[in-house]
């Protein structure tokens, strides 16, 4: 199984990505994990993202496609995967659809949930999980870079009828089952 989810911050994306991968035994490749663990880990990498990420701003194409190339050659995601993160842009599906050549083709499924939910569920996070990203002004600047540079993804995988679109306003549970019926009765590319 190779899905990806797509969703604005606070959609509960990193939720069902790991509810999912531990019920199909794949990994839950998240690039936010990746990115904030090498900040933390003050590597070059880290070091090179901290910035953007502080800002809500995206990091490059270039480093992001390195990064999920080599996470994706790891010897574990050779079965299937839930990517959380990625692609972000037009560009990294394209990197995407060339790193899929030869493994098949991938579900898309879009989570969807409330502007004004999304701003609750990440200043509760801010509080519980301390994710300096989502202080009010950079949730903000999140949600206005993924109306505009991800978004537009939405329409290029509804164009190759890989995507659904699922309401992520309920209760966690009642999602994943609702992607898990939606991804079995067979969306793909
Ligand atoms: P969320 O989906 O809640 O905004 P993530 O944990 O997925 O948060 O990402 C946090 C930050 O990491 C993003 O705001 C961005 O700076 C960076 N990031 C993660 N994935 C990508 C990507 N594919 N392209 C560019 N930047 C990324």
């Amino acid at each position: 199984m190779h899905l990806v989810l797509i969703g604005p911050p606070g959609c509960g994306k990193g939720t069902q990505a790991t509810r999912l991968a531990l019920a199909w035994n794949v990994p839950h490749i998240s690039t936010g994990d990746i990115l904030r663990r090498a900040v933390a880990s003050g590597s070059m990498l880290g070091d090179a993202v901290r910035d953007s990420m502080s800002r809500g701003e995206l990091v490059s194409d270039e480093i992001m496609t390195d990064l999920v190339a080599e996470r994706l050659a790891d010897l574990d995601a050779t079965t299937g995967f839930v990517l959380d993160g990625f692609p972000r842009t037009i560009e990294q599906a394209y990197a995407l659809d060339v790193l899929m050549e030869e493994r098949g083709p991938i579900a898309v499924v879009e989570l969807t949930t409330p502007d004004d939910e999304l701003v609750r569920r990440l200043s509760r996070r801010r509080i519980v999980e301390g994710r300096e990203d989502d202080d009010e002004s950079v949730v903000r600047e999140r949600l206005r870079v993924y109306h505009r540079a991800t978004s537009p993804l939405l329409e290029f995988y509804r164009r190759r009828q890989a995507l659904v679109t699922i309401d992520g306003h309920r209760a966690p549970e009642e999602v994943t089952a609702e992607i898990t019926r939606e991804v079995e009765r067979g969306i793909h590319v």
